[in-house]
């Protein structure tokens, strides 16, 4: 017998924008959700890892940031009254007799219920960090893996280094808005878009920023705050300090399905393998949807996402409840739905 237990009509496992459209999708159908995500914010990689870039192919949205997204995502969901459970990470994961789930948190929360989403994404991702001495001193004060606001930059001497898309896309982000922007790659050559690195090299041209091919060899800083950014030039092998108070390594994310991936699943690599017919894993009553499912011709997008979340909720509500009709239609016409949404005549 476990105590405080959390009963609900389905858990969701992750908060960003396909968990997020789960919510709407199986509130429609008269399910009940608590939503649970080791991060401290919804939204996933959109809030995460690119809040105020723009994305430009969601369905009749021409242009959105990530945070746009997940605000507008949020407030979509809101008539279903999902609870959030923030900074905390979902575990552990039994079957009851009588054949609902007991899903277990890291800070404690035990939840019992017949569905269980998993909307993990990539899992819990974390930064590949640069092994530079003292690197942890600085964290999160004057290093940083992710850019929350671009304004907490302006007028700051900022360094990135890197050489794929992300150490691109902020460096030509932030160098209207640093006061000094260098660049730091080991070689010459960029993994990053071709249109971007050719943007990035007029601002070297136009002595807008600089370009330091070679690699970071050390900070220099007190009480977390960073003085300079130590590099090594690859042409001659000189040191040379760069004033900077900020760091930003881009280095690519080490990805890791955490506990999910201890739940027995079948998995494809680490991926959990549905059926794109109901987007049920091989287990009665869990779902996988978003990123981290897979099927013959998935498409890591967020459209791709939002479909499958509205065939989950389908699927997951006949699972659910076998013995109850679902409503079902249209928004623009059927007036039950319009009452769940709170917006019926
Ligand atoms: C730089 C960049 C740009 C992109 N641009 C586009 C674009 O223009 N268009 C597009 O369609 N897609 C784009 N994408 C991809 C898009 O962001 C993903 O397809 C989308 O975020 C997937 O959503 P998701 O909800 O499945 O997973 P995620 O956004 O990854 O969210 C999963 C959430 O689950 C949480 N989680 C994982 N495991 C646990 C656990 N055990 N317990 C609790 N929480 C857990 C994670 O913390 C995370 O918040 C881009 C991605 C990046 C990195």
């Amino acid at each position: 017998m476990v105590d405080n237990v959390i009963r609900t009509d389905a858990v969701i496992v992750g908060a960003g924008p396909v968990g997020l459209f789960s919510i709407f999708q199986l509130g429609l159908l008269g399910l009940r959700c608590h939503v649970i995500d080791n991060l401290d914010r919804p939204g996933g990689q959109c809030t995460q890892l690119y809040p105020e870039k723009p994305i430009y192919d969601i369905p009749s949205r021409p242009k959105c940031t990530g945070q746009e997204l997940t605000d507008d995502l949020l407030k979509q969901a809101s008539p279903f009254d999902p609870v959030f459970h923030f900074s905390d990470q979902a575990e552990s994961l039994v079957r009851l007799e009588n054949g609902d789930w007991r899903l277990g948190t890291s800070m404690g929360l035990v939840f019992e219920a017949p569905v269980i989403v998993i909307a993990g994404g990539a899992g819990s991702f974390v930064p590949k960090r640069p092994r530079l001495e003292g690197i942890d001193d600085f964290e999160e004060k004057s290093v940083f893996y992710a850019v929350r606001r671009m304004e907490d930059f302006r007028d700051k001497r900022v360094v990135i280094a890197g050489g794929g898309d992300s150490a691109l896309d902020w460096t030509l982000n932030l160098q209207p808005i640093a006061s000094d922007l260098t660049l730091v790659h080991r070689r010459e050559e960029f993994r990053g878009a071709p249109d971007s690195v050719s943007q990035m090299r007029a601002l070297v041209d136009a002595g807008k920023m600089r370009l330091v091919i070679g690699t970071v060899e050390g900070l220099e800083g007190s009480d977390g705050q960073l003085h300079a950014v130590r590099v090594k030039h690859k042409a001659d092998g000189r040191e040379e300090d760069i004033p900077a108070d900020a760091f930003m390594p881009f280095f690519g994310l080490k990805i890791s399905l955490g506990p999910i991936a201890e739940w027995g699943l079948n998995r494809d690599h680490n991926r959990i393998v549905v059926d794109p017919g109901t987007f049920a894993t091989d287990q009665p009553g869990i779902y996988a949807v978003g990123d981290v499912c897979t099927y013959p011709g998935k498409l890591k997008l967020i459209l791709s996402g939002f479909h499958e979340a509205a065939v989950m909720a389908h699927a997951a509500f006949a699972y659910a409840r076998p013995d109850e009709k679902m409503v079902t239609g249209y928004t623009t016409t059927n007036s039950e739905l319009q009452q769940r949404l709170g917006v019926a005549g």
